[in-house]
């Protein structure tokens, strides 16, 4: 990686002291940059002087009624074909139920999203809400990408303005922030296999704000992307943010391989093997400029599940504030215990995991209130008295 010229650091460090914005150009120069510790402590200044040593964390579950998709995204693992070995589909009381056994620690969220099923009947949707928020009054439903929507204008023949006021209707709170993966189309076009792209993508966002919603949006990195593109998906937000306001989090996700557990032993990543996956550093450098270049969002959140414990907690020193979530199961990525990740995380875990980094702990709800704010974390001194959790 080549040395970054010494006045450029220095105008770059000026602008973020200075609150001034950062270009493109400085947002691939950033993401040259060799100085890891350097990147950590702009990205660290720009998140303490919008979230101060707070660390948000909701007690939420995820739920996917159908892994049965229409596409075949040559990076999703997830995906089956009507009549695989592990296809499935929830009935309503099926994916009630299973929401009903998820309930407990004080859940406050539900995070739905699904594959794109060739013969469920648009009806199915807004049902499915209506009885999971019957059953479930107290939890907030987020709810279906943006790919989705768009799905569901397809199979309805609705404009996504009528699909997103029957969903609100129904119980939705948020979209999710899924179907972005990298815009820029000189990579998009080999890595997603459905129509939302860009312009389908920010059309349904744009109309989700225009309706109160607070939507996440998020960045699939480390596959056949290069800094330039990830430059390019956070200048496109950033300028849809001065927009309309609505997004309330940025996510950077960590693309994950395939480890192989599916019923008959398929890999379906058809990236695979010519891609590796991001190292630790390379994902703290990209929380740290994304947090640097999205001036205009409060949020960016770790989603641990796809970057293990330890670049968690790291993170939060490189920009991160938010730490998603208490999962329990999560369908779409697994098997990622190689990378130090546990199966099950409770609140409890997420407090320690918190406190041990030397952040404040705050439970948020889907729209970033504040539920309860826990104790600021005690001294190094304090806690290196005592024996250490180690987190793999
Ligand atoms: S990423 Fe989503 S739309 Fe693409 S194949 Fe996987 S489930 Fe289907």
């Amino acid at each position: 990686m080549p040395q970054m010229d010494v006045g450029l650091k220095r105008e770059l460090e000026a602008k973020v002291y200075a609150g001034e914005r950062l270009t493109r150009e400085d947002g691939v120069a950033l993401y040259e940059s060799d100085d890891l510790a350097w990147l950590g402590r702009l990205a660290h200044h720009k998140r303490t002087e919008l979230n101060g040593d707070r660390v948000m964390f909701n007690v939420n579950r995820h739920l996917n009624l159908t892994n049965v998709c229409s596409a075949s995204c040559a990076y999703c693992s997830f995906q089956r074909k009507p009549g695989e070995k592990d296809a499935y589909t929830m009935r309503i009381d099926e994916a009630v139920r299973k929401a009903k056994e998820m309930e407990g620690e004080g859940l406050t969220e539900l995070h739905i999203v699904n594959g794109l099923h060739p013969t469920l009947p648009w009806r199915y949707y807004p049902k499915v809400l209506r009885e999971l928020k019957a059953a479930l009054p107290g939890v907030k439903l987020k709810c279906f990408t943006a790919t989705e929507v768009q799905w569901f204008e397809k199979i309805s023949g609705l404009p996504a303005s009528e699909i997103l006021d029957e969903l609100m209707d129904a119980g939705l709170e948020s979209l999710t922030g899924g179907g972005a993966e990298i815009f820029d189309w000189e990579v998009r076009q080999h890595i997603v296999d459905h129509n939302c792209h860009w312009e389908d993508w920010s059309r349904i966002h744009r109309l989700a704000h225009s309706k109160g919603m607070k939507t996440p949006a998020t960045m699939l990195y480390g596959h056949i992307e290069e800094p330039r593109h990830r430059v390019d998906h956070v200048m496109r937000l950033r300028e849809l943010q001065d927009e309309t306001g609505g997004f309330a989090v940025f996510i950077p996700l960590r693309y994950q391989h395939d480890f192989v557990d599916s019923a008959d032993g398929k890999i379906r990543n058809r990236i695979q093997s010519r891609t590796t996956m991001a190292a630790p550093a390379e994902s703290l450098r990209t929380f740290a400029v994304s947090r640097l270049m999205f001036d205009n969002v409060p949020h960016l959140k770790n989603f641990w599940v796809m970057h293990g414990l330890s670049v968690a907690q790291l993170s939060l020193n490189f920009g991160a504030d938010d730490l998603d979530g208490s999962v329990v199961e999560y369908k779409i990525t697994h098997d990622a215990d190689s990378y130090g990740t546990p199966t099950t995380m409770h609140r409890d875990d997420l407090l320690n995991i918190i406190w041990d980094a030397g952040f404040q702990p705050v439970e948020r709800n889907t729209r970033y209130e504040i539920v309860r704010e826990y104790d600021k974390p005690v001294t190094l001194a304090e806690r290196r008295s005592e024996p250490q959790q180690v987190w793999a």
